[in-house]
């Protein structure tokens, strides 16, 4: 029987059907060794109170977190996300002048 297990999740603000949706998403990884996971967007991780920074070598200690934590923080950190200096607003905005419906 072969085990099958999810290990990645992504959590954004905007709706799942926005063409920018992955863009604006934060990532929640599982580590395999600790059974914890971590919310990382781009480059940086995210501390409990949702602010990210650069990693650092103790984010694998202190920035590793139970899944339903973990959603929480990612939750948290979504609606502040930019993506070349857009934010979700901006990029609501964007999705409705390209799509006046
Ligand atoms: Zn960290």
């Amino acid at each position: 029987m072969p085990s099958i297990r999810p290990t990645h999740y992504q959590v954004s603000a905007l709706p799942a059907a926005h063409p920018a949706c992955r863009d604006y998403a934060l990532d929640i990884h599982w580590h395999h060794r600790t059974d914890t996971w971590s919310v990382a967007y781009a480059d940086t991780c995210h501390a409990p109170d949702g602010t990210g920074h650069p990693q650092v070598a103790d984010c694998h200690i202190h920035h590793r977190y139970p899944l339903d934590r973990a959603i929480a923080i990612a939750e948290r950190a979504a609606p502040h996300v930019t993506v070349n200096g857009r934010t979700v607003a901006d990029a609501l905005a964007r999705s409705q002048e390209a799509d006046p419906t």
